[in-house]
This record gives structure tokens, C-alpha cells and sequence, in this order.
């Protein structure tokens, strides 16, 4: 079953060619979403000498991260995820002659067997669909509680003060571990908002939480200033 195309094996006789699924971002601008799954020969374009193996990565396409798979090839030679697309589109695996996916942002995460295509296709679309619509229901729900906490965090009480960890826990969770029973204390409108806003932290994933202020970052050490000082 992991038999190289006959083909492969005399042109690069040393060489287990054996194809790979990889998944890789399916356009440039990304935003954080579009990855596509496509195989590939195992095989450095370049040299034919053996790829590197895979390990998850990121790509940034100028503000957005996705998660996808890299790969450092021995020989030292380079893929672009740029040249690694247009590779699957002609290398007779991807099915590309029907598959606008390779190269656009319209289809991912998915395995392009022909009969599965407009499905699975379909199915993305509605998925991407569905991120939206979750993600801009985190937003409506969490901006305004965040506007309300950051308001409470610079009172002087016992509430803001635990409101206050909360939000430099998000802002920086490395210097200001947040101890979740600390939660409990909070009135039910605060621990209400302080779940809002973690799940606009962790779903909607547009910025980093003090980046949704003008000054965000002067404000928040403001914030750790008043821990520091021991506010409560
Ligand atoms: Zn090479």
C-alpha cells in the first residue's frame, strides 16, 4: 500500500516517494481560517531529494495566524507554501483540474476524492459561515462587557480588584496568573461579563485584549501598577 508510482522509483531510485497529505494555508490572506489540505510527492522539488518531515506551525498573513504543517527539507532547500499550491494543483494528486480549492480561499481542511468535492466544499463554506456568525456573536456579547469591566477595574474595591487580576490574566497571563476561584466572589453581573470576555479572548481571537482599547496597553499597566501597589 506504500508502493511509489512506478515512475518515481527510476527517476529517484534512492528515494521512498511515497505522496504525504499536508495541510497549508490556502491563499495568502488567510485570515486566520483558510487552510487546505493537499498532497503532495514527498520529494523536494529543487533536487528530488526527500522532504523534511512535518510539525505544526503557524502562518501570519500580516495579522492573523493559522495553524498548518511545515517542513524543513535536508537538502536546504525552501517550499513556499505559495509554490506548494500551485505544485498540487498540477501534480496529478489533487484532483485540480475541478478544484478551484488549491489556490483559493473557497475550500479547506478537506481531502479532495472528486466525488466528495462539492460537499465537502459546501461544507467549508458553511463552516467559515458559522465561525462568522459565532464569532461575531462573541464580539456583540463580550465588547461591552469588556468596556464595563475595564470601568469597574479602576474603582478601589474588592470586586475591581479581583476584575483587575482577570483582565491582566488575559493581557498577560505569564506575569499575572489568574487564580480562578477568585471568580466565585464576583457578583453575578461581573462573573457574567468576566465570562464574556474570556470567551471573546479565546474565540473571536481578533486582537489581543487590551487591543480593543485606544491606549490599551498604557491602561492595562495602569492596571498592574494598582496590583503592584496592593489596590483592593
Ligand atoms: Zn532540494
Amino acid at each position: 500500500m506504500n508502493t511509489p508510482a512506478p515512475g518515481q522509483c527510476a527517476q529517484n531510485p534512492a528515494i521512498d516517494a511515497e505522496p504525504r497529505f499536508v495541510t497549508i494555508p490556502a491563499c495568502s490572506n488567510h485570515s486566520g481560517l483558510l487552510t487546505v489540505t493537499v498532497k503532495l510527492h514527498w520529494t523536494c522539488p529543487e533536487c528530488g531529494g526527500p522532504r523534511g518531515d512535518t510539525f505544526r506551525t503557524q502562518s501570519y498573513d500580516g495579522t492573523l495566524p493559522v495553524q498548518c504543517d511545515g517542513w524543513n527539507n535536508p537538502c536546504g532547500h525552501i517550499d513556499h507554501y505559495r509554490d506548494v499550491r500551485l505544485e498540487a494543483q498540477a501534480n496529478g494528486l489533487n484532483e485540480t483540474a475541478q478544484n478551484p480549492a488549491v489556490d483559493t480561499p473557497h475550500a479547506a481542511t478537506v481531502h479532495f476524492h472528486p466525488k466528495q468535492q462539492g460537499d465537502a466544499v459546501n461544507d467549508f463554506l458553511a463552516q467559515i459561515r458559522a465561525q462568522e456568525i459565532e464569532r461575531e456573536t462573541v464580539i456583540a456579547a463580550g465588547l461591552p462587557a469588556l468596556q464595563r469591566l475595564a470601568k469597574i477595574a479602576r474603582r478601589d474595591t474588592g470586586q475591581a480588584a479581583t476584575v483587575r487580576l482577570f483582565l491582566l490574566g488575559l493581557y498577560n497571563g505569564y506575569r499575572f496568573p489568574f487564580n480562578l476561584t477568585a471568580l466565585r466572589g464576583l457578583d453575578l453581573d461581573l462573573f457574567t461579563d468576566c465570562l464574556a470576555v474570556l470567551t471573546l479572548d479565546a474565540r473571536a481571537t481578533v486582537k489581543e485584549v487590551h487591543q480593543y482599547f485606544h491606549n490599551g496597553g498604557e491602561l492595562f499597566e495602569q492596571f498592574a501598577e494598582m496590583v503592584m501597589e496592593g489596590k483592593a
